[in-house]
């Protein structure tokens, strides 16, 4: 078998979801969108409930079906693009809970699903999603006769604790709602640690659960392991890869391990990584191909049957800081070609 293997430590995922939880008063839902931030929604959505968490939330309507089928009956399923044109069966068969952003997502959910319910979001500030202030002082008596079931709000800069926006969005948001006498959620990851003005009723974290920044206490959550194909031996002067960018300064040993920028390993990370034999890096060299990756291991003793990418030794944050992004994106692109196994 030449694929990566990725392992998904789902007790990992759930011990960071109950210490999330741990660090408000308040309920703590779960942001499952993009099949879980890349790990499988099926099979984290069922850790995060058996955990605890009775609500959770999806980017999009279709999205929200797959969970309900994942999950079953009961825990609600928010949907933070609303209640889009084409996502009326959607919502209604698999009883998902749209977050309104629009007037025109109001009218379209009040016509088609009376008596679904519904949660409303809010613009602070972000410019994104939601209602900005002068609309939602229009519509809120209406909007409140309907009994939505949360307003909520997202914050631009919670990963800079510092930042001047969120006691500004804050401020925002608590102008918006603090007469409307309705659970409220402003908080992702990074707002739950800011502190508990920020938490209101209900948290949505979700990178943190996965084992990302900006939760610093969070546990890894997956690693990767990808099998060396072939090794060989190459002489100084000579160089490995497309484009020739690397070529060997001493007489080398090079590892061709089977994963590469389809599998969600970025081009750009092109010689600016290791990967690891147990404690021992070993440098990425040459161009990140396809599907594969070349490996400088002449410092290894023996002959590595895989190498690891994400494991104890190396996070998806370091890997996201080696070529400029953030752990979500690593792990959204997180191949499908790679075979998967579930701990718990
Ligand atoms: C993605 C998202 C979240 C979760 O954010 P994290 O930073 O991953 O915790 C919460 N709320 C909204 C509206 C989102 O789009």
């Amino acid at each position: 078998m030449s694929s990566g293997h990725l392992t998904i430590d789902l007790a990992a995922l759930a011990a960071n979801w109950r210490a999330l939880d741990a660090k408000t008063a308040c309920e703590t839902a779960a942001v499952v969108k993009a099949d879980a931030y890349g790990i499988g929604v099926g099979p984290a959505a069922t850790a995060l409930a058996q955990a605890g968490a009775r609500r959770f939330f999806v980017a999009v309507a279709e999205e929200g079906a797959t969970l309900r089928q994942a999950i079953g009956p009961g825990p609600m399923i928010g949907v933070f693009s609303g209640h889009m044109e084409g996502d009326t069966a959607l919502i209604r068969d698999h009883d998902l809970t749209p977050m309104l952003n629009t007037v025109d997502q109001m009218l379209r959910h009040a016509e088609a699903l009376p008596g679904q319910r519904f949660g409303i979001q809010l613009d602070s500030g972000m410019n994104r999603l939601g209602l900005e202030p002068a609309e939602w002082a229009a519509l809120r008596e209406v909007a409140l006769s309907l009994d939505p079931v949360l307003i909520m709000s997202h914050l631009a800069c919670a990963d800079e604790p510092e930042h001047e926006m969120n006691p500004k969005q804050l401020r925002a948001f608590v102008e918006m709602t603090e007469d409307c006498n309705l659970p409220r959620s402003l908080s992702a990851t990074g707002g739950i640690l800011l502190g508990p003005d920020y938490h209101f009723d209900l948290a949505r974290p979700g990178v943190g659960l996965y084992g990302g920044q900006p939760f610093a206490e969070a546990q890894p959550v997956v690693r990767l392991d990808l099998p060396v194909i072939q090794q060989r031996a190459v002489e100084v002067g000579e160089t490995v890869g497309y484009g020739n960018t690397w070529t060997a300064t001493r007489p080398s040993r090079i590892a061709t391990v089977a994963a590469g920028y389809a599998d969600g390993i970025l081009r750009g990370l092109s010689s600016k990584f290791s990967l690891y034999d147990g404690d021992t890096p070993c440098p990425a060299v040459g161009r990140v191909s396809m599907d594969l990756i070349t490996v400088d291991i002449t410092d290894l003793e023996g002959d590595p049957a895989f190498l690891t990418l994400f494991g104890p030794q190396q996070t998806v944050d370091d890997i996201a800081d080696a070529v400029g992004t953030i752990g979500y994106e690593i792990l959204t692109s997180l191949g499908a070609r790679y075979t998967r196994s579930y701990t718990e």
